[in-house]
């Protein structure tokens, strides 16, 4: 199945992620094309939800530029183990397109995670990096990077929030938009279960 990026406010969105268990190469060939896809939309950092996949994985490329892969990175099941300082940056996200808001988070993270061999990685970063990086592990959390604007910022961008779910809706009254349901049906549940063990099955 082709992947495509999930919008505002598809309820997807706003769905928590289960961890992964197993790794393996459906999981590898999955993450070879969340890379493609967020090379071709012009992203620097993708997670599995926004695809419609409820999985603890995203991947992220701060340069977003497809001819430097050494800059990719792979978090499954990614944890914050520290927070340090605070920035006020501007944010995009492929599920907002067009919007961009001022953000404040914490300047330095360290992250604990799966790596696509399976073994545990720890990354301290800080600035863009960072910033990415917690934006991604929001994702997973269901949390959208409106979630984390003053009401001031909010309000500024309102009107093109409105268009996203005028949007959203036409699109679902005309039939182009899959129900939840029904998108999680057209994927191989036995290979989602394989990924999260039957016992996370809901
Ligand atoms: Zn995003």
């Amino acid at each position: 199945m082709e992947l495509h990026v999930f919008k505002y406010p598809h309820p997807i969105l706003k769905q928590k992620a289960k961890p992964i268990k197993k790794i393996d190469a459906a999981l590898r060939d999955l993450v070879v094309r969340m890379f493609a896809l967020m090379y071709e939309t012009e992203g620097v950092g993708l997670a599995a939800n926004q695809v419609g996949l409820p999985l603890q994985l995203c991947v992220i490329n701060p340069t977003g530029d497809k001819a430097k892969p050494e800059e990719e990175v792979v978090l499954i099941n990614p944890v914050i183990r520290r927070r340090k300082g605070s920035a006020e940056e501007s944010e995009g996200c492929l599920s907002f397109p067009e919007i961009h808001a001022s953000v404040v988070r914490p300047d330095a993270i360290e992250i604990e995670a799966i790596s696509l061999n399976g073994e545990v990685r720890s990354f301290a970063w800080k600035g863009f990096l960072a910033r990415v990086a917690q934006h991604e592990l929001d994702h997973l959390h269901g949390v959208g990077f409106i979630d984390r604007l003053t009401p001031t910022v909010l309000l500024s961008i309102k009107e093109e929030l409105e268009a996203l779910e005028i949007e959203f809706e036409s699109n679902r009254r005309l039939g182009f938009l899959p129900s939840e349901e029904e998108m999680l049906k057209q994927w191989d549940q036995a290979e989602i279960n394989a990924w999260v063990g039957a016992s996370s099955r809901t």
